[in-house]
């Protein structure tokens, strides 16, 4: 029987999730093996913002000095029609210091803060192509041809995993009615969030240490069309009766290419297989509503590591069985809040929205402060 750093772990993805687990393994005095798709990180991304949810398990890694300097705390939270009237107004700031800190920081300088607590090797451009199990280990063969034998293997490679394939089948991701567009811009928003709720158009801006970011959404069918050559200025034209400040963050914007996706999320009936586990965006993507992925994926990620760091050889499969059943109800809760929220983003028809607008109008800041406490709680 193995345990701890004799157990052969290999970790499909290197991104919050796949660091989240091998640091926490590392701490634990275990080792792993990670394999990135990308080449590089490089610096492309959007971005985040970190719930008290996963900001206790960063801090439990060591990284809150890094957090502090990277990270940006929310101050105000204003939403407004195009029109600039104002819907809500709410004092986050103060919000956050009641109930627990929260940051506003970049994917990528997250990514770079988690490599520096992880040790475990990582190898980029590599892929797992084939994975078959027996009761005592999982084989694996890798893009260049390569094969190896694992105690477990944790697919943590995102919305669109590969390892989810070829462990679970074609699993169907759940289309929201919007699609979205993320980019960085060189206006001065300083610690403040803004939203803009416009009929079946959003925009939302938010801060960070070096420039703020701004999330764009439109209701539309799935797949709809969208050359990334012609985005911007088909951005331009669509959010052509937002304020003038909003238009000019599309403008200063010096991203070679707006990111561009649908609003997916996924729920799956198991995560784990065998020896084989899902984690992240793999397992449980979240719509981008609730800002609040890349804390679940953390939370779960942490989760996962604690099994296994206490699962010999033999147990693998329970350990990963058990990891499922502690992050299920916190899952589910959250992601149903997120699904519940876009009722704010989706509606085009004027009479609905004009009912969405008295209703937020009328919201008071208590109470739509209070939708975030789920997100408050941190429960490992
Ligand atoms: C525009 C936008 C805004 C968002 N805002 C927020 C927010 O404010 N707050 C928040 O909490 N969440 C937010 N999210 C969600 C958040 O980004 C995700 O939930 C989070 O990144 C999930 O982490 P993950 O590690 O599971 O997946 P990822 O971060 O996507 O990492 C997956 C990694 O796997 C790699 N990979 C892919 N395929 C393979 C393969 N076959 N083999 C090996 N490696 C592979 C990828 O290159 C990547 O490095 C947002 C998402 C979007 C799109």
């Amino acid at each position: 029987m193995r345990y701890g750093n004799e157990l052969k772990i290999l970790i499909a993805g290197g991104g919050i999730a796949g660091l989240t687990i091998a640091a926490t393994l590392e701490q634990r005095g275990m080792r792993a093996e990670i394999v990135e798709r990308a080449k590089n990180y490089g610096g492309v991304g959007y971005v985040l913002g970190i719930w008290p949810a996963g900001l206790n398990v960063l801090n439990s890694l060591g990284l809150r000095s890094e957090l502090e300097r990277i990270g940006v705390r929310p101050g105000m939270y204003y939403a407004a029609r195009p029109n600039g009237s104002a819907l809500i107004q709410a004092k986050f700031g103060e919000f956050s210091a009641q109930y627990g800190d929260n940051f506003y920081l970049g994917r990528a300088e997250l990514i770079d803060v988690l490599r520096k607590a992880v040790a475990s090797p990582i190898h980029f451009g590599r892929f797992i192509t084939g994975l078959r199990q027996s009761e005592q280990s999982v084989a694996v063969t890798f893009n260049d041809g390569t094969t190896a034998e694992y105690d477990a293997v944790i697919g943590a490679d995102g919305l669109r995993s590969e390892t989810r394939r070829l462990a679970f089948g074609e699993v169907p991701l759940t289309y929201h009615g919007v699609t979205g567009w993320a980019f960085w811009t060189g206006i001065d928003i300083g610690s403040e969030t803004r939203e803009i709720y416009g009929p079946g158009r959003f925009m939302g801006f938010y801060p960070s240490r070096e420039r703020p970011c701004c999330f764009a959404a439109a209701s539309a069918p799935r797949s709809a069309p969208d050359d990334a050559a012609t985005r911007r200025g088909r951005l331009e034209a669509m959010f052509a009766g937002f304020p003038e400040w909003a238009r000019a963050a599309l403008n200063s914007s010096t991203d070679p290419t707006i990111w561009h996706d649908d609003f997916l999320d996924l729920r799956m009936s198991r995560w784990t297989n065998g020896r084989v586990a899902l984690v992240g965006d793999a397992a449980h993507a979240l719509l981008p509503s609730a800002g609040v992925g890349a804390s679940m994926a953390i939370e779960s990620a942490y989760v996962l590591a604690d099994e296994l760091s206490r699962a010999p050889s033999g147990r693998i499969p329970d350990a990963l069985r058990r990891y499922e059943q502690r992050r299920r109800t916190r899952v589910d809760r959250v992601q149903r809040q997120s699904r519940q929220l876009m009722w704010m983003i989706r509606p085009r028809n004027p009479i609905v929205t004009g009912v969405r607008d008295s209703v937020m109008r009328m919201v008071p800041e208590s109470a739509f402060l209070s939708m975030f406490k789920p997100l408050m709680e941190s429960v490992v």
